[in-house]
């Protein structure tokens, strides 16, 4: 027999229809010598009745949850007071006369057919048995929405006329920042390939073979601390463009995502996206990723204590540093022991402390309140404007001062719902520095990666004053998350020199490492620039999911390590003889780098 309708496509005007149909056992009920099943396929669910002189009747009572049928019946509507409308088939059941079972089904780990009590398994569980899990309409959701957004990237950009490209992944590293993982070649033993932390060079080396116009979904690879939010392997849309501006870049992403949401969830989003400068981002938001949806402002005090006589924040200024508060409206009341939980916050984002002054109607209120003067406390009112306002401050070196009181405006917004619910803010943070200080060397490293193309004019500070170069970078942002990256590129052989010899690398040292790459800009490259999308994080943000491994078919756990298939694993003695390794005394033995 073949099936001849999916259980979700069913509804009151097949009525009377003979059909066959297969899928999962979702739920069982017997009611009153009737058995009932939800019936599951891909689609959705329909009611199916076995009454009790049916010849399917010594089936139905073998059914357990998960088994896989294939079930032939009649349909018809369902008495009026039956109807249900939380289901498409709410109006409509199947009369069942045969039912064969396909499969039969262990009982499953836990259960597959109450969202609420899946929401309560561990994690840990869900993945080991993926393929269970998958088979939840919630679980599966987010990988439906993530097909329909790369089909829609395919097709926005194939219209556009880019042409995707696969590059290598067995390949030579990639500088992006994170540590590599690596592959052991046989045939050159104590020679290793790099799986890559982006196709970087690849889609710059296409620029250089004249294609111009370049995209593709590709896996990378970073072994970075796995925090919360990352996967050891992910996936990026990666574009890269010819003979373009900033301008260009940015205008074709917003389109693109205009297009991908559009066709994806339906949504129309206004473009283009509201561009904000790195600095302007750190000092009003005290985050280069920030979340726009609520206020809560920053404003910068250094200005105001310039002449302070409380040693605290004087001592700071007299280092370069800065004073930083975050006003909070009276209407929010914190309570002390709010304020020690978000001065505990602060101090995980370096912050020595967290000062606080309360606005009452003659001057302020808190510890430090008695230091102040006359002209402070008037320059202060502007930020704490009524009664009760409250002054969070953070003391200290610039980017510690806004980062700490950034991650306090967050953690306040949400403990106060603050956040409006189904926004999606969009916006670019562009002008970026190009290096910044590396505290370990004492030199200098990139902010994106060493390929980004600095300001024109800024080309003479890469000897005198590297860190205030600015760079040909951008990000884009949603609801305080980078979602993507991109720059401009470095497109002569001097400049790429240059930015290697401000990072510290010899012309040899680079020729070592980059020497490929350095031929090829010898041959003339044209002026490029592109962009890369996290796309596992925009799933993930498109389809509220709460984690990046909801979106992931098979992720790994927040261990690096796969609970389905075990891996990573160890090699047989055998293997690691074909590959010329021998393995260290490791403590732990290979859990320890699991
Ligand atoms: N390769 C960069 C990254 O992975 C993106 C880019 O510059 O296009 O972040």
């Amino acid at each position: 027999m073949k099936r001849t309708h999916t259980c979700g496509e069913l509804r009151a005007a097949d009525e009377g229809r003979s059909v066959t149909l297969q899928g999962w056992v979702h739920r069982r009920r017997d009611l009153g010598g009737l058995i009932f099943l939800d019936l599951r396929d891909r689609t959705g669910l329909v009611q199916i009745v076995i009454e009790p002189g049916s010849s399917a009747f010594a089936v139905g009572e073998r059914l357990r949850p998960e088994f896989i049928v294939e079930l032939g019946g009649k349909l018809r509507q369902r008495p009026e007071t039956q109807r249900s409308t939380r289901l498409p088939t709410g109006a409509v059941e199947v009369v069942a006369d045969t039912v064969t079972v396909l499969s039969e089904a262990k009982t499953p780990p836990f259960v597959l057919n109450n969202p609420g009590e899946a929401a309560e398994v561990s994690e840990e569980l869900r993945l080991k048995y993926r393929y269970l899990d998958l088979r939840r309409p919630e679980a599966a959701a987010p990988l439906r929405l993530r097909h329909r957004v790369t089909k829609a990237i395919w097709d926005f950009l194939d219209a556009e006329d880019f042409i995707q490209v696969e590059t290598p992944l067995l390949t030579l590293s990639t500088p992006e920042g994170a540590r590599d993982y690596v592959v052991p070649s046989r045939t050159q033993p104590g020679s290793f390939y790099a799986l890559p932390q982006s196709p970087q060079l690849f889609k710059q080396l296409l620029m250089m073979g004249g294609f111009e116009r370049y995209f593709q979904i590709a896996r990378c690879f970073r072994d970075e601390d796995l925090r919360a939010d990352r996967q050891p392997d992910f996936t990026q849309l990666d574009i890269e463009m010819s003979f373009v501006d900033q301008d260009d870049i940015l205008d074709l992403n917003e389109r693109l995502m205009q297009h991908v949401i559009k066709t994806a969830l339906g949504c129309y989003i206004s473009v283009p996206f509201p561009r904000l400068s790195y600095q302007d981002a750190m000092n009003r938001y005290g985050s280069d990723k920030p979340d726009v949806r609520f206020g809560l402002e920053l404003a910068d005090l250094s200005p105001i204590f310039a002449g302070t006589t409380f040693r605290g924040f004087a001592s700071v200024l007299a280092e370069g540093g800065s004073v930083r508060a975050l006003p909070v409206p009276e209407e929010h009341a914190l309570s002390r022991k709010r304020l020690g939980e978000l001065e505990a916050h602060a101090k995980t984002y370096g912050a020595q402390g967290l000062a606080w002054l309360r606005r009452e109607c003659e001057g302020f209120a808190g510890p430090i309140a008695k230091f102040l003067t006359d002209t402070e406390v008037r320059a202060l009112t502007q930020h704490a404007q009524g009664e009760g306002d409250l002054l969070l401050i953070v003391a200290g070196h610039t980017r510690v001062a806004c980062e700490a009181l950034g991650a306090v405006r967050l953690r306040l917004a949400r403990e106060l719902a603050l956040i409006p619910e189904g926004e999606l803010a969009f916006l670019w943070v562009v002008d970026f520095p190009l290096l910044e200080r590396d505290d370990e060397t004492g030199g200098y490293t990139y902010m994106h990666h060493p390929f980004t193309r600095p300001r024109e004019e800024d080309l003479p500070l890469l000897h005198a004053e590297p860190v205030k170069a600015r760079a040909w970078a951008y990000d884009l942002v949603l609801n305080g998350f980078e979602i993507g990256g991109g720059s401009l590129r470095i497109y002569t052989l001097e400049t790429q020199l240059a930015m290697f010899r401000t990072l510290g690398f010899s012309d040899d040292e680079a020729r070592e490492r980059f020497g490929f790459f350095l031929d090829a800009l010898a041959y003339g490259a044209p002026p490029h620039g592109g962009v890369a999308w996290g796309l596992d994080r925009l799933i993930m943000l498109l389809s509220g999911a709460g984690s990046l491994r909801d979106v992931i078919a098979f992720p790994k756990n927040q261990r690096g390590a796969d609970p389905l298939t075990g891996a990573p694993g160890p090699l047989t003695q055998a293997q690691l003889d074909e590959l010329s390794l021998r393995l260290a005394e490791h403590p732990g033995g290979h859990e320890e780098g699991a």
